[in-house]
């Protein structure tokens, strides 16, 4: 990326906007949210991270003319075959403490060494509705299922994901500290180095 560029954030999300904006701070871009824009929801109806990442990026850049990026993440459990995973978000359909409650439901006879699991997080960029090329990058974080939820921080799955290395939740780490380790701190700094060289 050598001259520079309004690029859309497809997420109405304040706090990714912010951490993107620093993240990607040395590159000639200036990041801007959709929500500036009204783009209308999109239904996230693919079957991979990736998938749905592409189809919010695409309906950013089909609605404001500008190139764009998203980002779709979730907890995959390899006890349950990979779920949540692209239904991290709804899986209980009554929201984050719901969806912590059925897991620790699914995982109840669940011994700890059969509890491991991984955040996932895929960012794309699209130059326009038709980029035949996106950049895609990957980055997860590895982890266990508790048996309770710990800590206070974050959302979602954090107060259930446990980081052996640190004997700590994701929800007992501070806000700087997780967004120094997490999957989308991995997959952030992938897309920097990818957006560095790309046309
Ligand atoms: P989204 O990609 O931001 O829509 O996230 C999908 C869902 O995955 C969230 O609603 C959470 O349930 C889960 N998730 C993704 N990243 C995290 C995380 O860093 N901590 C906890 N839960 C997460």
């Amino acid at each position: 990326m050598t001259e520079h560029a309004t690029v859309v954030l497809a997420s109405g999300n304040v706090g990714k906007l912010a951490e993107l904006q620093r993240i990607l701070s040395s590159l000639p871009m200036t990041l801007v949210s959709q929500s500036e824009f009204q783009v209308p929801e999109v239904a996230e109806t693919g079957l991979t991270f990736v998938e749905n990442a592409l189809l919010k990026a695409r309906a950013a850049c089909q609605h404001t003319g500008l190139p764009a990026i998203a980002d779709d993440s979730g907890l995959e459990v390899d006890y349950l075959g990979g779920e949540p995973g692209i239904h991290s978000a709804r899986y209980s359909g009554e929201g984050d403490a719901g969806n912590n409650r059925r897991l620790l439901t699914e995982l109840a006879d669940v011994p700890a060494s059969q509890r491991s699991a991984r955040f996932q997080c895929i960012l794309v960029y699209l130059r326009h509705t038709h980029d035949p090329v996106p950049v895609i990058c990957q980055g997860s974080w590895e982890g266990e299922i508790l048996f309770e939820p710990r800590g206070q921080n974050g959302f979602g799955y954090d107060p259930l994901f446990y980081i052996p290395a640190l004997n700590c939740s994701s929800a007992e780490l501070d806000s700087d500290r997780k967004n120094e380790l997490s999957h989308r701190a991995i997959a952030s700094a992938k897309l920097l180095e990818a957006l560095r060289g790309a046309p």
